[in-house]
């Protein structure tokens, strides 16, 4: 063997390496929890905000905003490879987080929006305890059976049962799967509610130990739920954005310590299964 032909060798392994990085890499991602808000002004601009998901290998999006000028804007770019599921935000107005429960006017705002043709569910909203009882709610999520729409709930596990009081055909993909909530809690709701609750990962607490390692317990749940978790981002406030490269750099680190399938699912098969087919184009 030559000194070139061991070099070649080593190029040609390094090339490899390379290879399969840059395959783990491209793992695409769908962001199943995304803020476009404009009050008045998005902190990003469009073109910004398509390069952020380019780099991270972001393919598909549940876009929302507040109010819902943003999710119409990244709709309306019909950006290539980029595939927007939108949702309808029912907030005009950040103070509406604390009162729209209670609000007839936000029900017309669903309303009125929904006409607009391409909506796939409703959220994220907010809602804790009894205050999900009230008949504006119930008319909600009525609504969103009737037109087949998901609902995005960031709620404490009694607003999430009463969300499916409400109407047993609810399909409600959980913000933060319940922040704190116990795996095995949370095993027990997926068990419940089969094809009817997702769990979405932002924000949520205990996936990973302070090494980066995947926690055992979330291990356990990833390997018997792969198929009900999706990934989300949560861009609420500008540091969201700001910290956007950070936090899809965390989701590859604990993805790439599961079986590539499972890794798959939760990364974006789960919700092209939920909101596919995905459009042509
Ligand atoms: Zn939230």
């Amino acid at each position: 063997m030559t000194v070139r032909s061991v070099l070649i060798g080593a190029l040609v392994a390094a090339a490899l390496g390379l290879a399969g990085a840059n395959a783990q890499g491209r793992l695409e991602i769908f962001d199943a929890h995304l803020h476009y808000n404009q009050e008045p002004t998005p902190f990003y601009s469009l073109d910004k905000v398509l390069e952020v998901f380019r780099r991270n290998g972001i393919t598909g999006i549940v876009a929302t905003s507040r109010p819902n000028t943003g999710t119409q804007q990244l709709v309306e770019a019909k950006a290539p490879s980029l595939w927007v599921v939108p949702f309808i935000r029912p907030y005009r107005v950040r103070g509406d987080m604390q009162t729209w429960f209670n609000d007839p006017t936000i029900f017309d705002l669903i309303k009125s929006e929904y006409e607009r043709g391409y909506y796939r569910g409703i959220g994220e909203f907010h809602i804790y305890g009894n205050a999900a009882a009230s008949d504006w709610v119930k008319k909600m999520v009525d609504f969103a059976v009737e037109r087949n729409l998901y609902l995005h709930a960031h709620c404490d596990e009694e607003a999430l049962l009463i969300l499916f009081a409400h109407n047993a055909k609810a399909r409600i993909i959980w913000a933060h799967t319940g922040f704190t909530v116990a795996p095995a809690r949370v095993a027990e709701l997926l068990e419940q509610h089969k094809d009817a609750l997702w769990g979405e990962l932002s924000y949520r607490n205990g996936i990973t130990e302070r090494d980066g390692k995947l926690n055992p317990e979330w291990r356990d749940l990833f390997e018997r739920y792969s198929d009900r978790f999706l990934l989300g981002s949560d861009t609420w406030i500008n540091e969201r954005w700001f910290g956007y490269d950070t936090i899809f750099k965390e989701y590859r680190g604990w993805l790439a310590q599961l079986p590539a399938d499972q890794a798959r699912r939760i990364a974006n098969g789960n919700a092209l299964r939920l909101f596919g087919p995905r459009p042509p184009g």
